[in-house]
């Protein structure tokens, strides 16, 4: 679905067999290991170590981040394969029903439309419609940059889901690897075609 290779989510292991979700000595990432990998790598293991120890999480299907608030649900390249693909509808088509541009500034990306109610567009009363083909922004939820950023914002982001702290544990390399396809899924969402 990206291009970034995405470990396995940690199989065994539970909050209480390695500590808690969001307690830690805080290590870093040795500079030698930080450079070894490209740039975002590099942002990642300077600014993002306090996870080491890896977090909880396990969605509860409550849907809240699904709606009730506005927002964005911005969609990469692949997205916009798979989705239309998986309705039989033509990808033009799907942009003029489904999407609306959103005015970054120097550049645009395309986001879905919400319903009146701000609920994502594919949201139904079983949950999301389009669930084996949802972006990326969604599969990847919690593990975004700005929520990694900084064990206060996770902590934070846990008021939002209740997901956050329960469950298994899931290990830095996995949560790197989502975090960083989630970095190279917006420079892909980047798009130069008009859409009202
Ligand atoms: S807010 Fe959290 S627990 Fe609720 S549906 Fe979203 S990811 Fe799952």
């Amino acid at each position: 679905m990206f291009d970034g290779e995405v470990p396995e989510r940690s199989k065994g292991a539970d909050c209480k067999s390695v500590g808690l979700a969001f307690e830690g000595p805080n290590p870093s990432l040795s500079i030698t290991e930080a450079f070894q990998t490209e740039g975002l790598s590099v942002y990642l293991g300077v600014y993002m170590a306090w996870y080491d120890r890896g977090v909880c999480f396990e969605c509860q299907r409550c849907g809240h981040c699904c709606g009730g608030s506005p927002g964005y649900v911005f969609l990469s390249d692949e997205d916009l394969e798979a989705i239309p693909a998986y309705l039989g509808v033509g990808k033009d088509e799907f942009i003029a029903s489904y999407c609306r541009k959103v005015d970054m500034g120097s550049y645009s990306q395309l986001s879905l439309v919400e319903k009146e109610d701000y609920d994502c567009v594919f949201l139904t009363d079983k949950g999301c419609s389009i669930y084996p083909v949802r972006p990326l922004q969604c599969s990847t939820y919690p593990f975004w940059p700005y929520v990694f950023s900084d064990r206060a914002l996770w902590e934070a982001e846990g008021e939002e889901c209740p997901g956050i702290g329960k469950g298994p544990v899931h290990a830095a390399d996995e949560i790197r690897g989502k975090v960083r396809a989630t970095l190279l899924h917006k420079v892909k969402t980047i798009v130069d075609a008009e859409v009202e």
